[in-house]
């Protein structure tokens, strides 16, 4: 097929959530950019064939053979030649296609660990919404971007402001550009100010419904528990090579600012917009370069004012549980992350309460040994173990 000079190949993991249909929306703006080579979902087969209709990628993942038959077929019916795979060995081998040069990490979970890495380890332009396979792995997976050369752009809104905010040359150390802080903002969620009393009964409805930003479930419960900027802290270490000291989490509830760099020199630069993750997404695909990303100019007169506070870390213990656990260091931050995964799924399910996530999380962290991480067997074995503890610890509860 005849591609127009200069073209560039995406893949997208995890096409068919939150941040995948936001990328893919990116994307259409440009189509002398951009073409779109790989597409991957878990389950949601429709929403992938329509995905294909509209993008007509070379190759579509899904989990399972009988829901990649099904997909099959129904790109004959309608006389597209996409190829369909399935499978975890699938979606690496995607992953790393020598024919892709960007790809977008956005599968959510300890799921997206092995193709986020493949992509990595392939050298490629990765753009890293995935927080929890850095979380995970985190020196294992820069010492793979040092190896390989790939480009690594945060996508999390926090870290993409972040980014934007230091020196393009910042990967030899902070200190050295004279930067003193990272100040991480947070929303503080949809209980922002509630009593302890007050968030033992929420539900999943209740803690989904984030108040500035539309995402998928999981990522929605971890900010209402503020584990999602505990996971934040976590990444923020590794993608700035910072220690836990030195990232302050300011709770800012207009989510304007989405997070900002201290210098030495007293200056404090801040990456401001509306919150609309198509403006990361847009910054990674086009960095250096900025593209339009369909996002709203930010109305300063509507925002009026920017409010400022301090986490209340004792309403919502995770925040400080990932610190603890960044600080401990070796395979913690995989325990943590692989406990709040089944805790948070438990919850969204109706088996666990709202405050039982953190419960559980400090339950586990408690009782597994920490290991070292500097292999991806040890990180996978401390991953199912912790799953494992986690879920004898629901069957007790249940
Ligand atoms: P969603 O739940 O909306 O989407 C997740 C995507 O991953 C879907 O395409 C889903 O497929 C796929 N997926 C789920 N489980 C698996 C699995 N076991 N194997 C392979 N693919 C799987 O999540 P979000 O888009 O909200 O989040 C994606 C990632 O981005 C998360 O790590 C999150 O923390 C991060 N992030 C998200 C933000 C947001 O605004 N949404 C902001 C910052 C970071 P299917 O549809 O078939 O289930
Ligand atoms: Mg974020």
């Amino acid at each position: 097929m005849m591609q127009p000079q200069g073209r560039q190949a995406v893949t997208v993991m995890g096409a068919t959530g939150s941040i995948g249909t936001s990328t893919l929306d990116v994307i259409s703006r440009h189509p002398e950019r951009y073409r779109v080579h790989a597409l991957t979902a878990h389950r949601s087969r429709e929403a992938l064939f329509e995905q294909c209709r509209l993008y007509t990628p070379d190759i579509a993942v899904l989990a399972t053979e009988a829901d990649a038959a099904w997909l099959r077929q129904r790109l004959a019916d309608a006389g597209l030649a996409t190829q369909v795979r399935a499978g975890t060995q699938a979606l690496i081998d995607v992953a790393r296609d020598d024919e892709a040069t960007i790809v977008m990490a956005a599968i959510v979970g300890a799921a997206g660990l092995l193709p986020t890495l493949a992509a990595v380890e392939a050298g490629k332009r990765v753009l890293l919404a995935n927080k929890e396979a850095l979380v995970m792995s985190g020196a294992l997976f820069m010492e793979a971007v040092t190896r390989s050369g790939a480009t690594l752009l945060p996508i999390d809104s926090e870290h993409n402001a972040i980014y934007q905010c230091l020196p393009i040359e910042h990967r030899d150390g902070l200190v050295r550009h004279g930067v003193s802080q990272l100040l991480l903002t947070a929303s503080g969620g949809p209980f922002r100010g509630w009593s302890a009393e007050q968030i033992a009964r929420v539900t999943p409805e209740q803690a989904c419904a984030h108040p500035n930003w539309a995402m998928g479930r999981k990522i929605s419960v971890d900010s209402a528990t503020l584990m999602n900027k505990g996971l934040e802290l976590i990444e923020a270490c590794w993608l700035f090579d910072a220690s836990p000291e030195q990232i302050q989490v300011v709770v800012h509830p207009q989510s304007v600012i989405h997070s900002m760099v201290a210098y030495h020199d007293g200056s404090v630069i801040a990456q401001m917009g509306n919150p609309d993750m198509r403006t990361p997404i847009a910054y990674g695909l086009a960095w250096p370069e900025r593209i339009d990303a369909g996002v709203k100019p930010l109305d300063l007169f509507a925002v009026a004012r920017l409010d400022f506070d301090v986490p209340d870390e004792d309403t919502f213990p995770c925040l400080r549980l990932a610190r603890e656990a960044m600080k401990a260091g070796g395979t913690a931050p995989a325990i943590l992350n692989a406990a709040n995964e089944v805790a948070v799924e438990a919850f969204l399910e109706g088996r666990l309460s709202f405050t039982g996530i953190g419960e559980v999380v400090a339950r586990v962290l408690d009782r597994q040994t920490v290991a070292s991480a500097d292999t991806l067997e040890g990180i996978l074995e401390a991953n199912r173990q912790a799953r494992h503890l986690a879920q004898q610890l629901l069957d007790v509860k249940t």
